[in-house]
């Protein structure tokens, strides 16, 4: 089986958005609306020539209920059967409070994490990275998911991460 990469985080981060990028070609489903991604849906993917798998998760929420409380177990179920983890925070709103209990579910997850600071569309932004150190998780990685900024550098650390 190949290499699983479960993508998470709260809603409208830009999870689809950075699956489409992962992946090449725009599949996932993307929306200005929060919570479209209802289960996780698994993508092939190929990064200089290593296939893996990169799973688009919906938002992940704490405390959620009915529909946001099925849509939140997905995402953990996608967290419990990956190799590597992408948690994807917006670097422009900055850390939340979501993001924060996002973090604590993932420690108990014990799988790898890359931190993912989304919207980061231009230089200027490039400083608002800094404030996700607050998280815990280590390095930030700047990205700009839909204009293709450091998607590069951030899939060369996930491949370093299997
Ligand atoms: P998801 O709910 O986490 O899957 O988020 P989506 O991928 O559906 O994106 C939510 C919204 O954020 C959409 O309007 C996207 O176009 C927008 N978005 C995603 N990535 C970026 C990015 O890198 N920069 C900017 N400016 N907007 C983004
Ligand atoms: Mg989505």
């Amino acid at each position: 089986p190949l290499p699983v990469v479960a993508v998470v985080g709260r809603p409208n981060v830009g999870k689809s958005t950075l699956v489409n990028r992962i992946i090449g070609r725009r599949q996932a489903v993307v929306e200005d609306v929060p919570g479209v991604t209802r289960d996780r849906v698994a993508y092939d993917a190929n990064w200089t020539g290593r296939a893996f798998t990169v799973v688009d998760t919906g938002g992940w929420e704490p405390d959620a209920r009915d529909r946001a409380a099925a849509i939140a177990a997905q995402a953990e179920a996608a967290v419990a059967t990956a190799d590597v983890v992408v948690f994807v925070v917006d670097a422009v709103v900055g850390p939340t409070d979501v993001d924060e209990a996002a973090v604590k579910m993932l420690r108990r997850s014990a799988k790898p994490v890359l931190l993912v600071g989304n919207k980061v569309d231009n230089t200027a932004l490039e400083s608002e990275v800094a404030a996700l150190w607050a998280l815990g998780l280590g390095e930030p990685w700047p990205v700009s998911a839909l204009h293709g900024r450091g998607s590069g550098d951030l899939l060369d650390a996930i491949l370093a991460a299997f």
